[in-house]
């Protein structure tokens, strides 16, 4: 509900500028339509309330209304209305009135959709048949150049106005979009990519390696890399500690691997790395020094605190039928390097591959 109401706020901001501009201008053109039939004094001052006080009070009712969106669809409906009103007060003088009609349409098209242009068009008959229950037709409508010159700029400003408001609130939705995709693919702890993203990234590294299986770009590896025994440093230094030692890991991946590389956390305190392009000996070189520095960091909260990682490598093979496989061989090192007793990196020995060397031999 609060979210709605606070919808509907921004909603009666933009409408508070335009109604503004088109009800200044929009009474500038009635005023030279209804000046040769010499209405009543009354005319006039509902022409001025109109034109020069609704837009501040259709603003302020909006603005203080429990739900604005609501209130500011009841605006349009008495601007329909009230729009309609003026076609009949004119003599349905033709240009004045299709401009008024029009402009009115093309708000509430661009603001409510088809219904909305349906209802206020429904108003705005209601307002015809008001006015010419007030104002009975007595001549021939017909357009004078002054009134064609009247109507010149509400014609050419408002379409403007309008397009400009509307392209401005298109660019903020791709901005949000574009932000919103972004989070939703990033881990918000670490700012490395989530689970998911990163395997988008897998499949589409598996791909290219796919494509060119001999030459240097068919080369790359993945490594999975866990923290050991984090359990024990969430259950003696709390998790706060463990965030941070989680946050400094994702930064020492960003930091020390190449702009090349593809980092992201694959849940808990296991990261993943795609090195493209890379052989075996330097991935196990890289994962290595990595390794190293991370076991020599120190913690500035907890200076006993050293942490170290056991991580799991393999080298892409073209006999793989997806990147899964490519993953659980990864997986299988990991959980080797855990079971020789952690703190080590390991490479999947690709049996496929060396029985394949050994036939050749
Ligand atoms: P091992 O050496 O075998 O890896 O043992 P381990 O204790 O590290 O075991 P495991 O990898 O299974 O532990 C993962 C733990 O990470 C369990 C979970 O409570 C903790 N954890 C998962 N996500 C977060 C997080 O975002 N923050 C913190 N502080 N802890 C997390
Ligand atoms: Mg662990």
């Amino acid at each position: 509900m609060q979210k709605t109401g606070r919808k509907g706020l921004s909603l009666a901001r933009r409408l508070y500028s335009s109604r503004i501009l088109g009800l200044t201008l929009g009474l500038l053109l009635v005023s030279f339509a209804v000046y040769p039939l010499s209405p009543a004094p009354w005319v006039w001052w509902f022409m001025l309330v109109n034109g020069l006080f609704w837009p501040h009070l259709a603003y302020q009712w909006a603005r203080r209304s429990a739900v604005p969106y609501h209130a500011e669809r009841r605006n349009l409906l008495i601007d329909a209305f009230l729009g309609g009103f003026w076609v009949a007060a004119m003599q349905f003088n033709p240009l004045p009135a299709a401009v008024i009609l029009a402009m009115m349409a093309m708000n509430n098209v661009a603001i409510g959709g088809l219904r909305f242009l349906f209802a206020g068009a429904a108003v705005q008959a209601a307002g015809i048949v008001a006015g010419a229950s007030i104002f009975p037709l007595t001549s021939v409508p017909m357009t004078s150049s002054a009134q064609l010159y009247a109507s010149l700029p509400l014609l050419c400003t408002y379409p403007l106005a309008l397009g400009w408001i509307c392209f401005r609130q298109t660019d903020t939705l791709g901005r949000q979009k574009r932000e919103l995709l972004a989070l939703s693919r990033t881990d918000s702890l670490t700012g490395l990519l989530n689970h998911g993203a990163w395997k988008d990234r897998l499949n589409e590294e598996f791909q290219r390696c796919l494509r060119h299986p001999k030459d240097g770009a068919g080369r790359g590896a993945i490594a999975l890399i866990d923290i050991d025994h984090f359990k024990v440093i969430n259950d003696t230094y709390g998790h706060v500690t463990g965030d941070i030692v989680l946050r400094q890991l994702g930064k020492m991946l960003k930091q020390n691997l190449r702009a090349a590389d593809i980092v992201g956390r694959y849940g808990g305190d296991e990261f993943c790395v795609i090195l493209p392009d890379l052989t075996m000996h330097n991935a196990v070189q890289a994962m290595d020094g990595l390794r190293e520095r991370f076991a020599l960091l120190g913690y500035e909260q907890v200076p006993a605190l050293k942490v170290s990682l056991s991580i799991g490598l393999a080298a892409f093979n073209p006999a793989y039928d997806d990147a899964t496989l490519w993953l659980n061989d990864a997986d299988q090192a990991l959980y080797e390097a855990k079971t020789t007793g952690r703190n080590r990196v390991v490479c999947h020995r690709q049996r496929q591959m060396l029985e394949v060397s050994a036939v050749s031999l």
